[in-house]
């Protein structure tokens, strides 16, 4: 399969690497290395910059005024974007600012009218709510949460963690059991507003990624209407497990573009850095680390612009997605880890952006659905024989 970028896609390649460069990379200097967030005004000119290009939420679809690229281009571009310090954080292309954002395409109009369009105009944010303290591997069997009928509407009871960016939202994407008897069959989606008594953030739980953070959530007899049901009743499952196969596309993508990133910087000091007499790059133990850079970020590319095809062409692509976010959260933590060592101390240090990355690489291999999650995806489709035919 040949997955070199068409004339078009080039194009847009080199806009974004031209956009990357000149506009972000600058502003690493002044980038908290623990910071998950540009400055305001910075996030702000970017966002008017990318718009300005037509590159601005390029995962929204053009009914609701996405540009219109398709998602085996968006992954390319996904790749280009992430090549820089602030690396992942970086939300104004809208690839992979979308978390919970997705599920609202399918709202009714007047969800959308309340909730998707001030979203996408950028005057509210929303959070995902799925993982609980008993569990986020298994959602269908770990969700406790309980919404139960009352007053035309839904009394909520339970509790979230790891919940990213919730006490910044405005409103959240909510799973609760509504019928106890079932599994997968039993969840039901709802929207809630971050002001309706009786939600409150416990506490914003802090990772590795120290200035990063998630959030606890409680929900204490808390009322919603009828008119906050996302999809239909006991149907909340399917949308949860549609938003996190697509999601691990562009989750990939960004793990690859940081892997090539990193590994560049890499050959760069190879070539300048002498010991004993002779340049890193002449060593055979250094060169073989460049080697196995450059075999984890071909494979991942691979997996990822596969299952992006596949999606691309309207066929199943879960298991594929799934090889694609095993493949570039595992083999990014290791290219960035080989880097690290190349760099000697000073790749360990927060002047170089590689301990930043080094973090957020490990907190990949668990985000989206472990990697244990993915091989288990894959595993079944194997054993079911629906692999090995591709
Ligand atoms: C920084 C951060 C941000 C997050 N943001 C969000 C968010 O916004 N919204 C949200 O809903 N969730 C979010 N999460 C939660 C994340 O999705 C879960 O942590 C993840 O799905 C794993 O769930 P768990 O932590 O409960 O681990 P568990 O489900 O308890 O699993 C623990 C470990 O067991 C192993 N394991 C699990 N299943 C299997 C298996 N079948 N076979 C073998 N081994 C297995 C894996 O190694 C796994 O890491 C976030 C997490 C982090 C760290």
């Amino acid at each position: 399969m040949d997955y070199r970028p068409d004339a078009e896609q080039q194009m847009l390649i080199d806009m974004v690497r031209k956009f990357v460069r000149e506009e972000i990379v600058p502003l690493e200097d002044n980038l908290d290395p623990d910071g998950a967030e540009l400055d305001p005004a910075d996030h702000a000119r970017l966002v008017a910059k990318t718009k300005a290009m037509g590159l601005y939420g390029i995962d929204i679809p053009k009914e609701f005024g996405g540009p219109d690229i398709d998602i085996v281009t968006r992954t390319l571009l996904a790749i280009e974007m992430s090549q820089h310090r602030a690396g992942l954080y970086v939300p104004c292309y809208g690839v992979f600012g979308g978390a919970g954002l997705a599920q609202l395409f399918e709202a009714n109009a007047d969800q959308k009218e309340r909730y998707l369009f001030p979203t996408l105009r950028g005057e509210k944010k929303v959070f995902f709510g799925l993982t609980e303290p008993s569990g986020g591997s298994d959602p269908a069997r770990a969700i406790k949460t309980r919404a139960e009928r009352k007053e035309q509407g839904w009394v909520i009871n339970g509790s979230k963690i790891f919940i990213s960016g919730a006490d910044r939202a405005q409103y959240g994407i909510v799973f609760a059991r509504t019928d106890a008897s079932k599994g997968r069959g039993g969840i039901t989606c709802f929207i809630v507003d971050s002001d309706t008594p009786g939600f409150h953030v416990r506490r914003v739980v802090h990772t590795l990624r120290s200035a990063s953070y998630a959030t606890e959530l409680e929900f204490k007899d808390c009322w919603v209407s009828d008119a906050q049901v996302l999809g239909e009743v006991n149907k909340g499952f399917a949308i949860a497990n549609d938003r996190l196969s697509r999601q691990r596309i562009p989750y990939a993508a960004s793990c690859i573009g940081v892997a090539i990133k990193a590994n560049e910087m890499a050959i760069e000091w190879a070539k300048i850095r002498s010991t004993f007499g002779e340049l890193l790059a002449n060593r055979q133990a250094v060169q073989w680390m460049l080697v196995d850079n450059e075999l984890d970020i071909r494979s991942s590319r691979y997996f990822t612009l596969e299952a992006a095809q596949k999606a691309l062409r309207g066929e199943p692509f879960r298991t594929e997605a799934a090889m694609a976010k095993l493949t570039a959260s595992e083999a990014g933590g290791r290219v960035v880890d080989r880097s690290m060592q190349i760099f000697g101390g000073m790749g360990m240090t927060k002047d170089l952006p590689l301990e930043r990355w080094y973090r957020e690489m490990r907190i990949r291999r668990i985000g989206e659905g472990p990697s244990e999650v993915q091989r288990m995806v894959i595993a079944r489709e194997i054993v079911s024989g629906g692999v090995g035919n591709a």
